[in-house]
């Protein structure tokens, strides 16, 4: 469940930026829609922990996020959110294989080859683990990110623009596998996006709610 009143966030040398409020079921979908620089990359970082908001609350996965120290929040943010970056950030000096080692190990547990193959082979890319990123798609690059998301099997998947840049038939390939992934997880899923692709993808679905971000205040 995510959950937001009165949430602001100001830069120190930016916009202040204003959310309406918002509130998403476990298991549901939400878009957060609007135009560039309207807030959606900030919303996902106030979600994810990742910025303390200026004012307002945030609670995600029953935790107040505006209360948690810096440091409860990196350990937090590795057990509970899973997040597929616009920018992939995947190492690459590391295999893909390593790259999932590292974030078994920065969320403090110990390597599990098992959950690791699982989620490589959930995304098809199993086979790929030996290889560094340079030798990677976008395409497959995005699976190892979306397995690198999802192998702690977070309550909360957080994805910014993932169609950016696709042709219709990966866009709708990638949407699908965020898709299935997250109810495969039971996760809530949040997509920033301002690709109206997204908004008709996900037209109908039962649990969708959308957020537009606008540099207004609410
Ligand atoms: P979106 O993801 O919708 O394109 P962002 O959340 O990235 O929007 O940015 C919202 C606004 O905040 C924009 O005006 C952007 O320029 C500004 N902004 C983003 N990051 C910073 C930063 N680190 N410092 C100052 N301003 C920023
Ligand atoms: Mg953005």
């Amino acid at each position: 469940m995510i959950s937001t009143r009165a949430l602001t966030y100001r830069y120190q040398s930016g916009p202040e930026l204003f959310f309406a409020d918002t509130e998403v079921a476990q298991g549901g979908v939400l878009l957060l829609r609007g135009a560039s620089g309207s807030g959606k990359s900030t919303w996902l970082a106030l979600a994810a922990g990742l910025l303390t908001p200026s004012s307002g609350q945030i609670t995600v996965a029953d935790q107040a996020m505006q209360t948690l120290s810096r440091l409860a929040s990196d350990a937090w943010r590795a057990k509970t959110i899973g997040f597929l970056p616009q920018k992939l950030h995947l190492s690459a000096a590391l295999t893909v294989h390593e790259n999932l080692a590292m974030a078994q190990w920065a969320a403090g547990q110990s390597q599990n080859e098992d959950a690791l193959r699982h989620a490589l082979t959930a995304l098809g890319v199993d086979h790929l683990a030996q290889r560094k990123p340079a030798q990677l798609s976008g395409g497959q690059a995005q699976r190892v990110a979306l397995a690198r998301a999802v192998l702690l099997a977070p309550k909360v998947l957080l994805a910014d623009e993932p169609t950016a840049s696709l042709d219709d038939e990966s866009a709708s390939a990638a949407l699908s596998l965020l898709r299935q992934t997250a109810e495969r997880a039971s996760a809530t899923l949040v997509i920033a996006t301002h690709d109206s692709r997204v908004a008709s993808f996900f037209s109908g679905h039962v649990n969708l709610q959308t957020l537009f971000c606008t540099t207004q205040p609410a």
